[in-house]
């Protein structure tokens, strides 16, 4: 529970951890709570386990895991956890209606008709379901005295389930991974929901939903940053008439608090959500899912806490004594190896539903065919091709802008940022020159600064190809995802909706294109350019670039029709590409697990890393330095890597480098770092730089 207590002279929200009846401090130094702020407990025992778990895991103080875990509302010390958001349809309100006022605002008079059909009142969960977007409508109202917010009591019980309709009928793959799991209820059991794109797999989590739910347990459903579309949470909302709890980082203090509190209440049994809703509370948890178990999203890297929500499903899962089902078609090399090693049950759905077909994956030798902005001539006739048939086609590209760089032809300047080691990015519309890692903007210069010859955009951005593709398809209406189109809400709904509904026929697009849409109509895929994960020092590179090229080639093909997905390379006879190709997704990953463990890489070992930043290169070596100094004997089998400056060492005017501790095994590592890290703390140098520890790191330069 929420206290207010006296620190210093100042007062401050704590957590009641436990409760003891005796302290080793005397009397006369305890101090007396001002004020108990929840009537009952916050966190119930699962959740709080949760916690104590993660600060150890993490070696992360466990106030600031329950300031990450908290809402930040709740943090502050607002409202009370017990009582929720109401709404009432006020007199004049019901008057309004009656008279037939408000026939130019058709969305205020058909939250006034809902609340009337809900019996005058209802609460925000309540709304949230039937009315999503609703808010804006509720404002509009408020202002004009014609309805009114309040606080009431949470209702524990859940609303009255009303009839929906069923799912369809599940596949025979489908049915046996949702009879297998649902034996599990009960006792913690792990699965991988290995499913090719298309397959079905969001069909068996809502079957899994409804049976969790029809046994009076709630259900936390986890999915990527950006998977998070409004696509699945109609699913959901469609399927089941209890009130949804949705948890994502777009959502204001006030309406991550009524999440929060329709599921800790129970009147929300399902919370649907992205990474920080690992630790929301849930009544009775019954089942945990997490869709796209791989994406790096669900891994914090940045801030202090740094932690894996993924991970923590399961430690969350083994807690509850509840199954935890882990679905993806590139699952990480670190679940196919817990599955090998015998600690996941493995759920193949090998078949799309319907007729639809596996796309067909070609490579296209950029050293042979010609390039035309970006374009190369094969891939150039096969657009045509499947235009002229109907077909739509999206085209990949994972570099926003409209190009990479700013070059003048005659002195060789190119366009640096001052505050990072990186070009500037050319925005050809918006006339600016923008930094990807700083956010710095400046104005598009016409002429060099250092000679005054004409400057020219050298390479591609998703917006250059956009207008490349409008001058080469005239007349063919093209739409762009990336996050310069995408600003605010509703406008990747806006894009995702041209292209469903056919308006539009191609579709040019960074990483966004590659989460949870679904072009039922688009049958080319085409990826301008793979190389750029080909050659990295990041071991984990070669892993997320498979992962793109599949989920990017599991777009095409979608409805009835057979799909073709070219991939534009300079490498054909890279091993990665030629066993991607040969034996998909599933023979890259035997053959990267097998490299891993000759390299005695995750999952073959542990990592940790400790990051620094400051605003001098050596205060960031020297902390570093010392750091590594004061492991004197580190234990046998953990090694200290380092320090080495990152690999874009100068990011927004600040010097990062990293020291990497690698142990073969987890307990000895973890303990090592238990003994170290007060030592480093204590490091003069510590208080000169930002420092954070990363357990488990996903990005590695
Ligand atoms: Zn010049
Ligand atoms: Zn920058």
């Amino acid at each position: 529970m929420r206290v207010r207590v006296p620190f210093g002279r100042r007062r401050l929200i704590g957590v009641v951890m436990e409760v003891a009846d005796s302290s080793e401090l005397a009397p006369e130094r305890l101090r007396p709570v001002l004020e108990v702020l929840d009537p009952a407990p916050l966190l119930d025992p699962g959740a709080l386990e949760l916690i104590r778990w993660a600060a150890d895991y993490y070696h992360h103080p466990i106030g600031q895991v329950l300031a990450s875990a908290l809402p930040k509302a709740l943090r502050l010390g607002a409202g009370s956890i017990a009582t929720e958001e109401y709404w009432t349809v006020t007199e004049a309100g019901a008057a309004a209606l009656a008279a037939g006022e408000l026939r130019r605002a058709p969305r205020q008079r058909a939250l006034l008709e809902l609340l009337l059909s809900l019996g005058g009142a209802a609460t925000a969960p309540a709304l949230e379901a039937h009315a999503p977007g609703w808010r804006e409508g509720a404002r509009a109202l408020a202002a004009r005295g014609l309805a009114a917010r309040s606080a009431r009591a949470l209702a524990a019980a859940s609303e009255p389930e009303r009839a929906r309709p069923a799912g369809p009928a599940l596949l025979p793959e489908q049915r046996a991974a949702v009879e297998q799991v649902a034996r599990a209820a009960g006792t913690f059991a792990a699965f991988l929901l290995e499913g090719i794109t298309g397959s079905g797999k969001t069909e068996v989590y809502l079957e899994l939903t409804a049976q969790t739910l029809a046994l009076g347990r709630g259900v936390l459903v986890l999915v990527p940053e950006i998977g998070l579309t409004p696509q699945l949470v109609g699913r959901f909302r469609e399927r089941f008439a209890a009130p949804l709890a949705v948890v994502h980082s777009a959502l204001t203090d006030q309406e991550r608090l009524g999440a929060w509190r329709a599921a800790w209440s129970g009147s929300a049994r399902i919370v649907l959500g992205t990474r920080s809703a690992v630790f929301a509370p849930l009544r009775d948890l019954g089942l945990i899912v997490v869709d796209e178990e791989h994406d790096a999203s669900f891994k914090q890297h940045e801030g202090a806490l740094r932690y894996s929500a993924r991970d923590l499903a399961l430690v969350r899962a083994q807690r509850a004594h509840v199954p935890v089902l882990l679905g993806s078609a590139t699952p990480s090399l670190e679940t196919l190896h817990n599955v090998a090693a015998g600690r996941y049950a493995r759920l193949r759905l090998s078949r799309r539903p319907g007729e639809s077909q596996p796309p067909l994956l070609k490579l296209i030798d950029l050293r042979v065919s010609a390039l035309e902005a970006g374009i190369s001539t094969p891939a150039a006739l096969a657009m045509e091709r499947h235009l002229a048939a109907d077909g739509q086609v999206l085209v990949f590209l994972n570099r926003r802008g409209y190009a990479p760089t700013l070059l003048c032809t005659a002195c060789g300047w190119i366009a640096p940022c001052r505050e990072c080691d990186a070009r500037l990015t050319v925005h050809l519309a918006a006339q600016r020159l923008r930094c990807h890692h700083c956010g710095a903007d400046a104005p598009l210069p016409a002429r060099c600064p250092q000679c005054g010859f004409t400057v020219k955009a050298v390479g591609q951005g998703t917006e250059r190809i956009e207008s490349a593709l409008a001058t080469r398809f005239p007349g063919v209406p093209i739409v762009r995802l990336d996050r310069d189109v995408v600003r605010k809400r509703g406008d990747l709904e806006q894009v995702v909706r041209r292209m469903r509904s056919g308006e539009a026929r191609i579709l040019v697009g960074t990483q966004m294109v590659t989460k949870g849409h679904d072009f039922p109509n688009v049958t080319l895929v085409l990826v301008l350019n793979a190389d750029q994960g080909l050659f990295s020092p990041d071991f984990r590179a070669p892993e997320r670039l498979a992962q793109t090229i599949v989920q990017v080639a599991g777009r095409a093909g979608r409805g009835a029709r057979a799909g073709e997905v070219l991939i534009q390379t300079e490498f054909p006879q890279h091993p990665l590409l030629v066993s991607l190709l040969a034996q998909g997704y599933d023979g890259f990953a035997q053959a990267a697990l097998a490299e891993r463990r000759e390299a005695q890489w995750p999952p073959f070992s542990r990592l940790a890393a400790v990051r620094a930043s400051a605003v001098t290169r050596e205060a960031a070596l020297g902390f570093l330095s010392e750091a590594r100094a004061a492991a004197h004997a580190p234990p046998r089998g953990v090694r200290l890597l380092g320090p080495v400056p990152a690999a874009m060492a100068k990011r927004a005017g600040r010097y990062h480098a990293q020291l990497l501790l690698e142990g073969r095994e987890r307990r000895p590592l973890h303990q090592f770092l238990d003994d170290w890290l007060p030592g480093v703390e204590a490091l003069k140098s510590a208080q000169r730089v930002r420092w954070a520890l990363d357990v488990d790191p996903l990005e590695l330069f």
